[in-house]
């Protein structure tokens, strides 16, 4: 336990007719957001390799949030790995080197995956609900998850992890389709298609509030024991 220290305004298209996008950064670009354009870019997302998903996502401009990055943060660790871990989307740090989860929310979860025998690289892998910078570090809208939902689905086709863990709400709501809070969401097996998932809290949550690692402990037990069970 000691390593968790406890000792843009964004308008949808009408379908078929191509619209502009405020994206409160002072451009615009035109998102194709009808029907047969998604079926059609779905489709083509859930056939790509490992190689042409990473270079699709590095050169996406799908959504608003292209427009500020400095760089995708596509995820990092064992492209077969059982553990999935998953978060809502790159702050300041992650942006500026490409990597998921630097910095001290980083710093967190390595510490996270340690309390229960893991380490980044082997046998877990970490993403994002979106691959792009949120401007100021807010979560992301509704479509802009939305937008980025293909790459995700093919990241978890390719990998098959044995458990994903959705870290924070954003991820957790995103993953289950739910408003429900986390905490209502904590403590509990769900499912995303038939991959078993646990949430918990988000590193950079649970700095600002150290009272939750208790918690977050017990999440990890669980998904432990649940990884266990699933051998
Ligand atoms: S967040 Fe996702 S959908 Fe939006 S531009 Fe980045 S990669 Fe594309």
């Amino acid at each position: 336990m000691h390593e968790l220290g406890l000792t843009p305004i964004w308008r949808k298209k009408q379908s078929g007719v191509s619209t502009s996008v405020n994206t409160n950064l002072h451009s615009t670009i035109a998102i194709d957001d009808s029907d047969d354009h998604r079926f059609d870019r779905d489709k083509h997302i859930l056939n790509l390799n490992w190689q042409q998903l990473k270079a699709e996502v590095e050169n996406c401009h799908a959504c608003p949030l292209s427009q500020a990055r400095l760089h995708t943060v596509f995820g990092v660790g064992d492209e077969q790995a059982d553990w999935l871990f998953i978060g809502e989307g790159p702050g300041a740090r992650e942006d500026e080197i490409g990597e998921p989860f630097v910095g001290q929310a980083g710093k967190l979860l390595d510490s996270m995956l340690a309390a229960i025998q893991l380490k980044r690289g082997s046998n877990v892998y970490i993403t994002n609900i979106v691959k792009c910078r949120p401007p100021n570090n807010r979560n992301p809208e509704f479509n802009e998850a939305e937008q980025c939902s293909p790459y995700l689905k093919r990241q978890i086709a390719l990998i098959k992890p044995k458990l994903i863990i959705a870290l924070g709400k954003v991820a957790a709501q995103n993953l289950l389709t739910t408003n429900d809070s986390i905490s209502n969401l904590r403590g509990r097996l769900h499912y995303y298609s038939d991959i078993p998932l646990i949430v918990t809290y988000h590193p950079a949550y649970l700095l600002r509030s150290l009272m939750d690692k208790s918690k977050a402990w017990e999440d990890l037990c669980f998904a432990k024991a649940t990884m266990e069970s699933l051998k």
